[in-house]
């Protein structure tokens, strides 16, 4: 434990939405060191705007440097966890009173933020280069490129292909219907209950077969596959028995991790049963923070706040404009949606959390 006098130590492994605003709420509460293979925030949702439009990713790639003012920054993936410290890639041993794990997704953007950048940029070039794109996937990701490049490229040909029976399975069967339909009505092509080989993929393929004996002609294609869980790393550590089959963190309704009294899990990452949201994350973040605030001041543990889940909130932007939401008894796509998320992509929203201008 920290020195009588000193302040608690706080290692956070993860600066993705949920740690970012962990970090930033627990300044001055405590010492925190931010431990992300990434040197910047990257706002997941922002991704499929700034392939239609680079320079979108200018707000929504943000240096952990430029809203962290008192929080050491540690840029490595974490690689193991003892009882008492959290060992790094590149062999740094960083001593813990309490752990906060938040590592939501794998890892598939590079570690600088100019190159993730410049990711757009030629993302953004193949579109422009294309008259025809297929997209592979219609999850979130899959379905909001598609609007993307319907709506800022009406010209193009756009096919998705889906291996499940609906689109945006998360969502309910309105939802999809509703999501099909737009698609439909902005010429998208979509082929369900089919696939594509995703290991005969290669960037100079035009001609793809699909699984139901279809062929696809695309001058460019974009794999929109929902990313694994980033919690293989905790496979050999103290933490492997807290972990579910589907490899989630087990958390207590405080957000503990079962067994532990010192460790939390906040974001994607943990098995609490609710939509994997980014404003999920951010409010068991706010939790955690509150929490470990009470026990750095020696409250007991009964005295820690628990996390409820809300209503099964969704909304998917379909282009600049549009959007499709899902709330209590109720699914609306069209201008009103769009309204609350679709221009800004809560970018605005999100930098301002973290004490930066929108
Ligand atoms: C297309 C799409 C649209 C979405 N739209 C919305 C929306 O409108 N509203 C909304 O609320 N949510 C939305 N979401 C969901 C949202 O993006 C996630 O719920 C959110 O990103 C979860 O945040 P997180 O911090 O838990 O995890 P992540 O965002 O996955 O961040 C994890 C962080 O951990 C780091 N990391 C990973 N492994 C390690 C390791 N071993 N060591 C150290 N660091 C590590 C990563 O670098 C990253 O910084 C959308 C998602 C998608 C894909």
């Amino acid at each position: 434990m920290a020195a009588a006098g000193e302040k608690a130590r706080v290692v956070l492994v993860g600066g993705g939405p949920a740690g970012s605003l962990f970090a930033k709420t627990m300044e001055g509460h405590a010492d925190v060191v931010l431990l992300d293979p990434k040197e910047y925030l990257e706002i997941p949702w922002s991704e499929l705007r700034s392939m239609v439009e680079p320079s979108f990713a200018e707000r929504s790639l943000i240096y952990h440097k430029d809203y962290l003012n008192d929080t050491t920054i540690v840029t490595s993936s974490a690689v193991n966890i003892t009882e008492d410290a959290v060992l790094t890639a590149d062999g740094q041993s960083l001593p813990y009173d309490y752990l906060v794990i938040a590592t939501g997704h794998a890892l598939t953007s590079p570690a600088s933020r100019a190159e993730r950048l410049k990711e757009f940029q030629r993302d953004n070039g193949k579109i422009e280069s294309s008259e025809s794109v297929l997209i592979i996937g219609g999850g979130p990701t899959g379905v909001e490129l598609a609007a993307e490049i319907a709506v800022d490229y009406p010209g193009k040909k756009v096919t998705l292909i889906h291996r499940g029976p609906r689109l945006l399975e998360f969502m309910g069967e309105k939802a999809s219907k509703k999501c099909l339909d737009w698609l439909t009505s902005k010429k998208v092509d979509v082929l369900l209950q089919q696939s594509v080989d995703l290991g005969s993929l290669s960037d100079t393929e035009k001609v793809y077969k699909t699984s139901g004996g279809e062929t696809v002609r695309a001058d460019c294609h974009f794999v929109c596959i929902g990313k694994p869980l980033s919690s293989s790393w905790l496979h050999d550590t103290i933490l492997k028995e807290s972990l579910d089959s589907k490899g989630r963190v087990m958390v207590e309704n405080d957000l503990r991790v079962k067994g532990y009294n010192n460790i939390f899990a906040i974001g994607d990452i943990t098995d609490i049963p609710e939509i994997k949201q980014g404003y999920n994350a951010q409010k068991h973040a706010l939790l955690v923070a509150k929490n470990l605030k009470l026990l750095i001041k020696g409250l007991p543990n009964s005295k820690l706040s628990t996390y409820s889940t809300g209503y099964p909130l969704a909304l998917v932007s379909l282009g600049r404009k549009e959007g499709l939401a899902q709330i209590p008894f109720l699914t609306i796509c069209g201008c009103l949606p769009g309204k609350i998320k679709s221009g800004d992509l809560f970018i605005g929203k999100t930098r301002k959390q973290i004490g930066l201008s929108g």
